[in-house]
């Protein structure tokens, strides 16, 4: 819970923002607006199949 961004936050930090609703902020912390949320989210989980990253599963030791 700690590590979720409040909106209160972000207010005061942004870095660059764009006109469409996207931020970026002073942490190098991404904020999409809904319409590039949505593309953005479809891209990512294209290249995750490139990166060939591994799932983290948990063993029950
Ligand atoms: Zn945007």
């Amino acid at each position: 819970m700690s590590e979720q961004y409040s909106k209160g936050t972000i207010e005061g930090d942004k870095k660059t923002k764009w006109i469409c609703g996207c931020f970026l902020t002073t942490d190098n912390y991404f904020k999409f607006c809904s319409t590039h949320n949505q593309t953005l989210q479809k891209a990512i989980q294209d290249q995750i199949d490139e990166l060939d990253m591994t799932l983290i599963v948990e063993e029950d030791n």
